[in-house]
């Protein structure tokens, strides 16, 4: 069965919440998106009914799917308060969405990071409601996912044990990627590259062995750049966190490191991942013995 975790929606709930408050900076005129940090677009019947994602997925060979918000419902740029109101009303709607097709359908918590008390307790309120794990942008509206402000939320996420989906969000201002559409297809892996690379780092993967991540669009440049971006150990005074060379996680190795992540994701799902083409899942350890897993050979991607 072919599962895909790179699949959004857009909850009815949540975009009538939307339209209710201006404090948002978004306009939904029929089926319009315009405004909040994101460019105009159409909400097409699949982000917000059910029937029609499952048409979608039936259309594309997909067994299940485990859904998020996209990045305009990533909230960040409004206040904790505001966001975790609107956190709450996205989770109920992906909630009633997703259990009318429980064999079809799993959904990923949106959360109020720029709040991370408050994220904690909306992650702990989805995961009671069902939720599989939790869906967050690559950068908190500006602040970085390895400052010690998200410690709480690193914390509250590894004692979870589900995974946390991390997708380019917020991406920083980079003046040659302005033109051609490169702001998403080289500014999206570049910020998931800076955010893993930043967590490695800081030392977040040691803190906390048992967080899993799950890196999209390809896991950024990391999969092949691994040599080289171990090259920052010792480099800086900062970068003191790692315990030794040999710990650069580096996601383990591509198909051990996705068969752990997978496992994980199955267990709540009962049923069998298979890696699609644009997402692969990487488990990031700062452990040796994961370490020289990463040392075999292997292979990008899994194609299992
Ligand atoms: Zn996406």
């Amino acid at each position: 069965m072919l599962i895909d975790i790179h699949n959004h929606v857009m909850p009815a709930e949540a975009l009538g919440h939307l339209r209710g408050d201006p404090g948002y900076g978004v306009t939904i005129e029929g089926d319009q998106w315009a405004g909040g940090h994101h460019v105009p677009f159409t909400i097409t019947p699949p982000f917000h009914d059910p029937a029609a994602k499952i048409a979608e997925m039936d259309r594309n060979g997909i067994g299940s799917a485990v859904v998020s918000c996209p990045p305009p419902l990533l909230r960040y740029d409004v206040s904790g308060e505001r966001g975790a109101s609107f956190c709450a009303v996205a989770n109920d709607g992906m909630a009633k969405l997703c259990g009318g097709y429980p064999d079809r359908l799993r959904w990923l918590a949106n959360l109020p990071m720029q709040d991370p008390p408050r994220a904690v307790q909306a992650y702990r309120a989805a995961l009671r409601q069902g939720c599989v794990g939790a869906a967050i942008g690559t950068s908190i509206a500006g602040r970085r996912l390895d400052e010690p402000m998200f410690a709480e939320f690193w914390a509250a996420a590894a004692e979870a044990g589900r995974p946390v989906l991390v997708h380019p969000a917020f991406n920083q201002p980079h003046p040659g990627l302005d033109p051609y559409y490169l702001q998403n297809v080289i500014g999206n892996p570049l910020e998931t590259t800076v955010m893993a690379e930043r967590m490695i780092c800081a030392g977040v993967f040691g803190r906390h062995p048992a967080l899993r991540l799950v890196l999209l669009h390809g896991g950024g440049f990391l999969p092949y750049q691994a040599g080289r971006l171990a090259h920052a150990n010792g480099r800086s005074v900062r970068c003191i966190s790692i315990r030794s060379p040999t710990t650069w996680p580096h996601c383990g190795t591509w198909c051990s490191g996705w068969a752990r992540t997978t496992c994980c994701w199955a267990r709540t799902c009962r049923s069998t991942w298979r890696c699609g083409s644009r997402t692969w899942c990487w488990r990031m350890r700062s452990t040796s013995r994961s370490a020289s897993r990463s040392a075999r050979p292997t292979r990008p991607g899994c194609s299992a």
